[in-house]
């Protein structure tokens, strides 16, 4: 039985105050109980202090939403994953469409993020998803499999067995149009089974989550479904309450 996770992108959004808000409704509605789930935040990389601090004690998981795939040195303005694995932080997001698309991060660069944070201690959080595009000409599976194989070829199909996937379709981020729950199911379900003809019990155990336009009102079919377990949100997770419903809505 695979554990649930939901994990917030907090992306470049909130200020010292925002986040103390945040951190404030996020860490009362845990307290009063969300049960059979790892619940994730990921900041900026300047408030992880911030984040690291007033999480101690509680439940809450603080992540990272990217990493230098060096592991020190000539680097300007890169962090390296020692660097957040001294911070405490657990997981890390590697590959979003938005380091794809907007900062020309490559299969094989993505690849040696997910190598650098899991030598680290860490677990990276490997986001795939295809473009409107490619989904309208038929390509999403290959897109999305051809993302994932270059990891296993960088690394093996054992870096799967402390990894999460994120499967997010780049029209749905943001956009508020979030893919059906068939829709979802059936990519994780191909990717699981991509994942099963090299290793079956990889492929069983890895956690596999959705996201794109995940709301209160659609987490719960989202989560439903056998082969999603949990969700990568974004917008919605700068709001503490809806959040929190999110969170509870997985079974
Ligand atoms: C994301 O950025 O990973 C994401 C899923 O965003 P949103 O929930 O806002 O679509």
């Amino acid at each position: 039985m695979r554990r649930a996770l939901v994990a917030g992108n907090w992306k470049m959004n909130g200020s010292r105050a925002d986040i103390n808000d945040l951190m404030q409704g996020l860490l009362t509605g845990l307290s009063e109980g969300v049960n059979g789930v790892d619940v994730v935040v990921c900041p900026p990389f300047p408030y992880l202090t911030q984040v690291t601090e007033a999480a101690h004690g509680s439940e809450l998981i603080v992540g990272s939403q990217n990493v230098c795939e060096q592991s020190s040195g000539a680097y300007t303005g890169e962090v390296a994953a020692s660097m957040l694995r001294d911070f405490n932080v657990r997981y890390v997001i590697v590959g979003h469409s938005e380091r794809r698309q907007l900062y020309g991060e490559t299969d094989q660069l993505i690849a040696s993020k997910v190598g650098a944070v899991s030598e680290a201690g860490m677990i990276p959080v490997l986001c795939v998803g295809e473009t409107r595009e490619q989904r309208d000409r038929g390509a999403a599976e290959e897109t999305v499999l051809a993302q994932i194989a270059s990891v296993v070829a960088a690394h093996g199909v054992s870096a799967f067995a402390d990894s999460v996937i994120a499967y997010e379709p780049v029209w749905a981020i943001g956009t508020g149009l979030s893919a059906t729950s068939e829709q979802a199911q059936h990519m994780h379900a191909v990717i699981r089974q991509y994942l099963a003809r090299h290793d079956a019990a990889v492929a069983d155990a890895v956690q596999i989550v959705y996201g794109g336009s995940v709301t209160a009102d659609n987490a719960e079919e989202l989560f439903a479904c056998p082969d999603i377990d949990g969700g990568l949100v974004g917008g919605a997770s700068l709001n503490a309450q809806a959040f929190i419903r999110i969170c509870k809505s997985v079974s």
